[in-house]
Protein backbone atom coordinates (compact mmCIF):
# COMPACT_ATOMS: atom_id res chain seq x y z
CA UNK A 1 0.00 0.00 0.00
CA UNK A 2 0.90 3.63 -1.10
CA UNK A 3 0.87 6.10 2.17
CA UNK A 4 1.18 10.37 1.52
CA UNK A 5 -0.69 12.78 3.57
CA UNK A 6 -2.99 14.19 1.11
CA UNK A 7 -4.36 13.21 -2.47
CA UNK A 8 -5.61 15.39 -4.73
CA UNK A 9 -7.96 14.09 -7.22
CA UNK A 10 -8.74 15.47 -10.39
CA UNK A 11 -6.38 17.54 -12.57
CA UNK A 12 -8.69 20.00 -14.41
CA UNK A 13 -7.71 23.80 -14.19
CA UNK A 14 -8.51 23.38 -9.88
CA UNK A 15 -7.02 20.58 -9.33
CA UNK A 16 -4.24 21.63 -11.09
CA UNK A 17 -3.82 25.11 -9.33
CA UNK A 18 -3.93 23.37 -6.23
CA UNK A 19 -1.29 21.15 -6.96
CA UNK A 20 0.90 24.05 -7.59
CA UNK A 21 -0.03 25.59 -4.00
CA UNK A 22 0.40 22.33 -2.63
CA UNK A 23 3.84 21.91 -4.10
CA UNK A 24 5.29 25.29 -3.34
CA UNK A 25 4.26 25.18 0.38
CA UNK A 26 5.87 21.84 0.83
CA UNK A 27 3.27 19.80 1.23
CA UNK A 28 3.42 16.17 0.47
CA UNK A 29 0.54 14.62 -2.14
CA UNK A 30 -0.06 12.72 -4.65
CA UNK A 31 -2.56 13.84 -7.35
CA UNK A 32 -4.48 11.57 -9.55
CA UNK A 33 -6.32 12.00 -12.52
CA UNK A 34 -8.95 9.39 -14.27
CA UNK A 35 -7.77 10.74 -18.32
CA UNK A 36 -5.36 13.48 -19.41
CA UNK A 37 -5.09 16.53 -17.64
CA UNK A 38 -7.87 18.70 -18.90
CA UNK A 39 -10.08 16.05 -19.26
CA UNK A 40 -12.95 17.99 -19.13
CA UNK A 41 -11.88 20.57 -22.15
CA UNK A 42 -10.36 17.59 -24.02
CA UNK A 43 -14.90 16.76 -24.82
CA UNK A 44 -15.97 20.34 -25.48
CA UNK A 45 -16.39 20.46 -29.82
CA UNK A 46 -13.04 21.30 -31.39
CA UNK A 47 -12.94 25.17 -31.43
CA UNK A 48 -14.92 25.94 -28.47
CA UNK A 49 -14.15 28.90 -26.93
CA UNK A 50 -14.01 30.31 -23.36
CA UNK A 51 -16.80 32.91 -22.33
CA UNK A 52 -14.41 34.07 -19.77
CA UNK A 53 -11.39 36.21 -20.89
CA UNK A 54 -7.90 34.61 -20.78
CA UNK A 55 -6.69 36.93 -17.30
CA UNK A 56 -9.72 35.40 -15.47
CA UNK A 57 -8.73 31.66 -16.22
CA UNK A 58 -5.49 31.63 -15.81
CA UNK A 59 -4.06 29.37 -12.80
CA UNK A 60 -0.51 29.46 -10.52
CA UNK A 61 0.76 32.35 -11.51
CA UNK A 62 1.03 31.38 -15.68
CA UNK A 63 0.39 33.81 -17.98
CA UNK A 64 -2.13 32.68 -20.39
CA UNK A 65 -1.31 34.27 -23.87
CA UNK A 66 -3.53 34.27 -26.93
CA UNK A 67 -2.87 35.69 -30.39
CA UNK A 68 -5.18 39.03 -30.84
CA UNK A 69 -5.75 38.99 -27.43
CA UNK A 70 -9.07 36.74 -28.27
CA UNK A 71 -10.71 34.97 -26.43
CA UNK A 72 -8.86 30.90 -25.13
CA UNK A 73 -9.87 28.19 -27.68
CA UNK A 74 -10.44 24.36 -25.77
CA UNK A 75 -7.26 24.25 -28.18
CA UNK A 76 -5.23 27.19 -26.10
CA UNK A 77 -6.50 26.10 -23.10
CA UNK A 78 -5.38 22.50 -23.06
CA UNK A 79 -1.81 23.84 -24.32
CA UNK A 80 -1.94 26.33 -21.76
CA UNK A 81 -2.89 23.44 -19.31
CA UNK A 82 0.39 21.18 -20.35
CA UNK A 83 2.54 24.42 -19.68
CA UNK A 84 1.22 25.60 -16.42
CA UNK A 85 2.05 21.47 -15.44
CA UNK A 86 5.48 21.85 -16.92
CA UNK A 87 6.24 25.01 -15.20
CA UNK A 88 6.01 23.87 -12.63
CA UNK A 89 6.80 20.51 -12.68
CA UNK A 90 3.99 18.88 -11.59
CA UNK A 91 3.74 14.88 -10.65
CA UNK A 92 0.31 13.78 -11.91
CA UNK A 93 -0.56 10.16 -12.12
CA UNK A 94 -2.63 10.81 -15.30
CA UNK A 95 -5.02 7.66 -16.54
CA UNK A 96 -5.40 6.80 -12.80
CA UNK A 97 -9.04 6.83 -11.85
CA UNK A 98 -10.15 6.83 -8.17
CA UNK A 99 -13.08 3.95 -7.96
CA UNK A 100 -13.85 3.82 -4.34
CA UNK A 101 -13.22 5.31 -1.19
CA UNK A 102 -12.83 3.60 1.92
CA UNK A 103 -12.75 5.30 5.69
CA UNK A 104 -11.60 4.28 8.73
CA UNK A 105 -9.77 5.65 12.00
CA UNK A 106 -6.21 6.12 10.33
CA UNK A 107 -8.07 8.56 7.40
CA UNK A 108 -8.69 7.28 3.93
CA UNK A 109 -7.95 4.28 1.71
CA UNK A 110 -8.14 4.56 -2.26
CA UNK A 111 -9.08 2.21 -4.59
CA UNK A 112 -7.43 3.33 -8.34
CA UNK A 113 -7.57 1.65 -11.19
CA UNK A 114 -5.66 2.35 -14.58
CA UNK A 115 -8.26 4.49 -17.03
CA UNK A 116 -8.31 5.19 -20.46
CA UNK A 117 -10.53 8.66 -20.29
CA UNK A 118 -11.36 11.14 -18.01
CA UNK A 119 -14.20 11.14 -16.15
CA UNK A 120 -17.48 12.78 -18.40
CA UNK A 121 -17.65 12.78 -22.30
CA UNK A 122 -19.12 10.41 -24.16
CA UNK A 123 -16.88 7.28 -23.24
CA UNK A 124 -17.96 8.13 -20.05
CA UNK A 125 -21.53 6.37 -20.75
CA UNK A 126 -20.11 3.09 -21.36
CA UNK A 127 -17.72 3.09 -17.86
CA UNK A 128 -17.60 -0.25 -16.71
CA UNK A 129 -14.97 -0.26 -13.36
CA UNK A 130 -15.06 -4.05 -13.62
CA UNK A 131 -13.18 -4.05 -16.72
CA UNK A 132 -10.05 -1.74 -15.57
CA UNK A 133 -6.84 -2.92 -14.20
CA UNK A 134 -6.57 -2.81 -10.17
CA UNK A 135 -3.63 -0.69 -9.01
CA UNK A 136 -1.63 -0.35 -5.66
CA UNK A 137 -4.47 0.95 -2.87
CA UNK A 138 -3.41 4.47 -2.12
CA UNK A 139 -3.64 5.62 2.42
CA UNK A 140 -4.44 8.93 2.98
CA UNK A 141 -5.02 11.56 5.45
CA UNK A 142 -6.81 13.71 3.93
CA UNK A 143 -8.67 14.19 0.27
CA UNK A 144 -9.68 17.00 -2.22
CA UNK A 145 -12.59 15.99 -4.33
CA UNK A 146 -11.62 18.37 -7.14
CA UNK A 147 -13.33 15.93 -9.75
CA UNK A 148 -15.78 18.51 -11.36
CA UNK A 149 -19.49 18.59 -12.34
CA UNK A 150 -19.96 17.52 -15.92
CA UNK A 151 -20.03 14.04 -15.60
CA UNK A 152 -22.87 12.54 -17.25
CA UNK A 153 -25.49 14.16 -19.57
CA UNK A 154 -28.66 14.94 -18.52
CA UNK A 155 -30.73 12.43 -19.91
CA UNK A 156 -34.58 13.12 -21.42
CA UNK A 157 -35.18 9.11 -20.66
CA UNK A 158 -37.13 8.94 -24.59
CA UNK A 159 -37.09 6.33 -26.81
CA UNK A 160 -34.81 6.34 -29.17
CA UNK A 161 -32.21 8.47 -26.99
CA UNK A 162 -29.77 5.77 -27.16
CA UNK A 163 -29.73 5.47 -31.28
CA UNK A 164 -26.42 6.22 -33.01
CA UNK A 165 -27.13 9.84 -34.68
CA UNK A 166 -28.09 11.18 -31.32
CA UNK A 167 -25.98 12.51 -29.09
CA UNK A 168 -25.19 15.02 -26.05
CA UNK A 169 -22.11 16.18 -27.07
CA UNK A 170 -21.47 18.55 -30.07
CA UNK A 171 -17.97 16.96 -31.20
CA UNK A 172 -16.81 18.08 -34.81
CA UNK A 173 -18.94 20.53 -36.67
CA UNK A 174 -17.95 18.93 -39.67
CA UNK A 175 -19.93 16.01 -39.52
CA UNK A 176 -23.38 18.14 -40.16
CA UNK A 177 -22.47 19.73 -43.29
CA UNK A 178 -25.54 19.79 -45.28
CA UNK A 179 -27.76 17.36 -43.36
CA UNK A 180 -31.18 18.37 -41.10
CA UNK A 181 -29.94 18.35 -37.55
CA UNK A 182 -31.96 18.96 -34.56
CA UNK A 183 -30.82 20.28 -31.40
CA UNK A 184 -32.62 20.41 -28.13
CA UNK A 185 -31.74 22.77 -25.71
CA UNK A 186 -32.18 26.65 -25.04
CA UNK A 187 -28.79 27.51 -22.96
CA UNK A 188 -25.35 28.51 -24.65
CA UNK A 189 -24.40 25.11 -25.49
CA UNK A 190 -27.60 24.77 -27.78
CA UNK A 191 -27.23 28.22 -28.63
CA UNK A 192 -24.02 28.15 -29.93
CA UNK A 193 -23.91 25.03 -31.44
CA UNK A 194 -26.74 26.25 -33.56
CA UNK A 195 -24.85 28.88 -34.78
CA UNK A 196 -21.79 26.93 -35.44
CA UNK A 197 -24.13 24.38 -37.58
CA UNK A 198 -25.83 26.95 -39.49
CA UNK A 199 -22.48 28.16 -40.65
CA UNK A 200 -21.43 24.72 -41.72
CA UNK A 201 -24.32 24.30 -43.79
CA UNK A 202 -26.77 22.18 -41.75
CA UNK A 203 -30.43 22.91 -41.47
CA UNK A 204 -31.00 23.50 -38.17
CA UNK A 205 -34.23 23.02 -36.01
CA UNK A 206 -34.06 24.34 -32.44
CA UNK A 207 -36.74 22.65 -29.80
CA UNK A 208 -36.47 24.64 -26.68
CA UNK A 209 -39.08 24.09 -24.17
CA UNK A 210 -39.14 27.77 -22.93
CA UNK A 211 -40.60 30.49 -24.81
CA UNK A 212 -37.29 32.32 -25.65
CA UNK A 213 -33.87 32.60 -24.14
CA UNK A 214 -32.79 34.52 -20.94
CA UNK A 215 -30.64 37.43 -22.67
CA UNK A 216 -28.81 37.45 -18.88
CA UNK A 217 -27.74 33.36 -19.52
CA UNK A 218 -26.68 33.22 -23.30
CA UNK A 219 -22.99 34.72 -23.76
CA UNK A 220 -23.48 38.32 -24.90
CA UNK A 221 -21.83 37.65 -28.70
CA UNK A 222 -24.27 34.70 -29.28
CA UNK A 223 -27.14 36.14 -28.05
CA UNK A 224 -27.98 38.82 -31.56
CA UNK A 225 -26.47 36.39 -33.88
CA UNK A 226 -29.18 33.66 -32.97
CA UNK A 227 -32.17 36.06 -32.35
CA UNK A 228 -31.14 37.54 -35.90
CA UNK A 229 -30.50 33.65 -37.32
CA UNK A 230 -33.85 32.98 -35.77
CA UNK A 231 -36.04 36.12 -37.16
CA UNK A 232 -34.55 35.78 -40.50
CA UNK A 233 -36.15 32.29 -40.63
CA UNK A 234 -32.55 30.56 -40.88
CA UNK A 235 -32.76 28.44 -38.42
CA UNK A 236 -36.47 27.05 -37.24
CA UNK A 237 -37.08 27.60 -33.97
CA UNK A 238 -40.12 25.78 -31.99
CA UNK A 239 -40.82 26.86 -28.06
CA UNK A 240 -42.55 25.35 -25.31
CA UNK A 241 -41.40 21.68 -26.77
CA UNK A 242 -40.81 18.94 -25.94
CA UNK A 243 -39.00 15.59 -27.63
CA UNK A 244 -40.91 12.66 -26.81
CA UNK A 245 -39.08 10.01 -29.42
CA UNK A 246 -36.59 9.93 -31.73
CA UNK A 247 -36.29 7.27 -34.66
CA UNK A 248 -33.65 6.57 -36.65
CA UNK A 249 -35.41 9.65 -39.72
CA UNK A 250 -36.99 11.93 -37.54
CA UNK A 251 -37.48 13.40 -33.87
CA UNK A 252 -41.12 13.40 -32.24
CA UNK A 253 -42.55 16.20 -30.56
CA UNK A 254 -45.48 15.79 -28.09
CA UNK A 255 -47.35 17.63 -30.19
CA UNK A 256 -46.99 14.92 -33.18
CA UNK A 257 -45.19 16.47 -35.42
CA UNK A 258 -42.11 14.89 -36.88
CA UNK A 259 -38.73 16.75 -37.96
CA UNK A 260 -36.82 14.83 -40.42
CA UNK A 261 -33.26 14.70 -38.52
CA UNK A 262 -30.19 12.85 -39.70
CA UNK A 263 -28.40 14.01 -36.17
CA UNK A 264 -30.03 15.04 -33.07
CA UNK A 265 -28.08 17.04 -30.47
CA UNK A 266 -29.63 16.58 -27.17
CA UNK A 267 -27.67 19.99 -25.14
CA UNK A 268 -29.32 19.77 -22.29
CA UNK A 269 -26.61 19.67 -19.77
CA UNK A 270 -24.92 17.37 -17.53
CA UNK A 271 -24.69 15.97 -13.95
CA UNK A 272 -22.33 14.94 -11.81
CA UNK A 273 -21.69 11.64 -10.71
CA UNK A 274 -21.61 11.51 -6.81
CA UNK A 275 -20.79 8.55 -5.87
CA UNK A 276 -17.42 9.00 -4.29
CA UNK A 277 -19.48 11.58 -1.64
CA UNK A 278 -21.88 9.41 -0.91
CA UNK A 279 -19.34 6.15 -0.16
CA UNK A 280 -17.46 8.91 2.18
CA UNK A 281 -20.86 9.91 3.78
CA UNK A 282 -20.03 13.67 2.34
CA UNK A 283 -24.20 14.74 2.69
CA UNK A 284 -25.25 15.69 -0.74
CA UNK A 285 -27.90 19.12 -0.24
CA UNK A 286 -30.55 20.73 -2.08
CA UNK A 287 -31.99 19.46 -5.91
CA UNK A 288 -28.41 20.01 -7.04
CA UNK A 289 -26.73 17.33 -4.62
CA UNK A 290 -24.13 19.99 -3.78
CA UNK A 291 -21.62 18.00 -0.86
CA UNK A 292 -22.19 19.94 2.23
CA UNK A 293 -18.63 22.03 3.09
CA UNK A 294 -17.54 25.09 4.89
CA UNK A 295 -16.82 28.03 2.59
CA UNK A 296 -14.20 29.76 4.04
CA UNK A 297 -12.20 26.00 4.22
CA UNK A 298 -14.06 23.74 1.79
CA UNK A 299 -13.65 21.47 3.96
CA UNK A 300 -16.94 18.85 3.93
CA UNK A 301 -18.91 17.47 7.02
CA UNK A 302 -16.39 14.66 6.61
CA UNK A 303 -13.29 15.76 8.73
CA UNK A 304 -10.50 15.68 6.01
CA UNK A 305 -12.04 15.17 2.62
CA UNK A 306 -12.36 18.98 0.82
CA UNK A 307 -13.95 19.88 -2.24
CA UNK A 308 -12.54 22.39 -4.74
CA UNK A 309 -13.58 23.74 -8.38
CA UNK A 310 -16.97 22.96 -9.62
CA UNK A 311 -16.70 19.55 -7.62
CA UNK A 312 -17.84 21.53 -5.23
CA UNK A 313 -20.84 22.70 -6.56
CA UNK A 314 -22.87 19.44 -7.19
CA UNK A 315 -25.17 19.35 -10.51
CA UNK A 316 -25.52 23.06 -10.95
CA UNK A 317 -28.69 23.53 -12.20
CA UNK A 318 -27.47 27.45 -12.60
CA UNK A 319 -23.81 27.68 -12.79
CA UNK A 320 -22.19 29.76 -10.20
CA UNK A 321 -19.27 27.47 -9.69
CA UNK A 322 -16.41 28.05 -12.33
CA UNK A 323 -12.88 28.33 -12.91
CA UNK A 324 -13.30 32.25 -12.21
CA UNK A 325 -14.89 31.86 -9.06
CA UNK A 326 -13.04 29.03 -7.54
CA UNK A 327 -9.76 30.23 -7.63
CA UNK A 328 -10.48 31.46 -4.05
CA UNK A 329 -11.02 27.29 -3.69
CA UNK A 330 -7.13 26.91 -3.26
CA UNK A 331 -6.06 28.94 -0.54
CA UNK A 332 -9.08 27.94 1.53
CA UNK A 333 -8.01 24.78 1.13
CA UNK A 334 -3.91 25.14 1.74
CA UNK A 335 -4.77 27.56 4.52
CA UNK A 336 -7.06 24.55 5.92
CA UNK A 337 -4.63 21.80 5.66
CA UNK A 338 -2.03 24.13 7.14
CA UNK A 339 -4.57 24.51 10.50
CA UNK A 340 -5.20 28.14 9.43
CA UNK A 341 -8.29 30.14 8.29
CA UNK A 342 -7.29 31.95 4.58
CA UNK A 343 -9.15 35.65 4.32
CA UNK A 344 -8.95 34.89 0.55
CA UNK A 345 -12.88 36.63 -0.80
CA UNK A 346 -14.09 35.33 -3.84
CA UNK A 347 -14.21 37.97 -6.55
CA UNK A 348 -16.95 40.42 -6.29
CA UNK A 349 -17.71 40.51 -9.89
CA UNK A 350 -17.75 37.52 -12.69
CA UNK A 351 -19.56 36.64 -15.45
CA UNK A 352 -22.67 33.26 -15.09
CA UNK A 353 -21.75 30.46 -17.24
CA UNK A 354 -24.55 28.17 -18.38
C1 LIG B 1 -18.64 24.40 -23.48
C2 LIG B 1 -18.17 24.85 -22.13
C3 LIG B 1 -17.60 26.12 -21.96
C4 LIG B 1 -17.14 26.52 -20.71
N1 LIG B 1 -16.58 27.76 -20.59
C5 LIG B 1 -16.11 28.15 -19.39
C6 LIG B 1 -15.52 29.43 -19.20
O1 LIG B 1 -15.45 30.22 -20.14
N2 LIG B 1 -15.05 29.79 -17.99
C7 LIG B 1 -15.11 28.93 -16.93
O2 LIG B 1 -14.66 29.29 -15.84
N3 LIG B 1 -15.68 27.72 -17.05
C8 LIG B 1 -16.17 27.31 -18.25
N4 LIG B 1 -16.75 26.09 -18.37
C9 LIG B 1 -16.85 25.26 -17.24
C10 LIG B 1 -15.48 24.58 -17.09
O3 LIG B 1 -15.46 23.38 -17.81
C11 LIG B 1 -15.24 24.35 -15.69
O4 LIG B 1 -15.37 25.59 -15.01
C12 LIG B 1 -13.84 23.80 -15.41
O5 LIG B 1 -13.52 22.68 -16.21
C13 LIG B 1 -13.90 23.41 -13.96
O6 LIG B 1 -12.62 23.05 -13.56
P1 LIG B 1 -12.47 22.00 -12.39
O7 LIG B 1 -10.99 21.85 -12.22
O8 LIG B 1 -13.28 22.36 -11.22
O9 LIG B 1 -13.12 20.63 -12.95
P2 LIG B 1 -12.87 19.82 -14.29
O10 LIG B 1 -12.14 20.62 -15.30
O11 LIG B 1 -14.16 19.23 -14.69
O12 LIG B 1 -11.87 18.67 -13.83
C14 LIG B 1 -12.26 17.57 -13.05
C15 LIG B 1 -11.29 16.42 -13.35
O13 LIG B 1 -11.48 15.39 -12.38
C16 LIG B 1 -11.29 14.15 -13.01
N5 LIG B 1 -11.96 13.13 -12.18
C17 LIG B 1 -13.27 13.07 -11.83
N6 LIG B 1 -13.52 11.98 -11.08
C18 LIG B 1 -12.33 11.34 -10.94
C19 LIG B 1 -11.96 10.12 -10.30
N7 LIG B 1 -12.86 9.35 -9.66
N8 LIG B 1 -10.66 9.73 -10.36
C20 LIG B 1 -9.72 10.51 -11.02
N9 LIG B 1 -10.04 11.65 -11.67
C21 LIG B 1 -11.33 12.06 -11.63
C22 LIG B 1 -11.93 14.34 -14.38
O14 LIG B 1 -11.46 13.38 -15.32
C23 LIG B 1 -11.54 15.78 -14.71
O15 LIG B 1 -10.35 15.86 -15.47
C24 LIG B 1 -17.24 25.66 -19.60
C25 LIG B 1 -17.83 24.39 -19.76
C26 LIG B 1 -18.30 23.99 -21.01
C27 LIG B 1 -18.93 22.63 -21.16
Amino acid sequence: MRNTDIVIIGAGPIGIELAAALKQANLEYLHLEAGQIGATMQWWAPGTKYFSSPERIEIAGVPLVVANEEKATRENYLDYLRSVVGTHQLNIETYTRVISIDKDDNGFILHTARSFHGVGGQEELSFNATTLDQLEPIRAKRIVLAIGDMHLPRMLGIPGEDLPHVSHYLGDVHQYANQPVTIVGGKNSAVEAAIRLFRAGAQVTMVHRGEWFDPDRIKYWLYPEIEYLIKKDKIRYIPHANLTAITPTHATLGTGESIESRFVLLLTGYVQKPDLFEQLGVELVGNDRKPKHELKTMQTNVPGVYVAGTGSAGSQSRTKVFIETSHVHVDRILASLQGRISDATAEDYTLEES
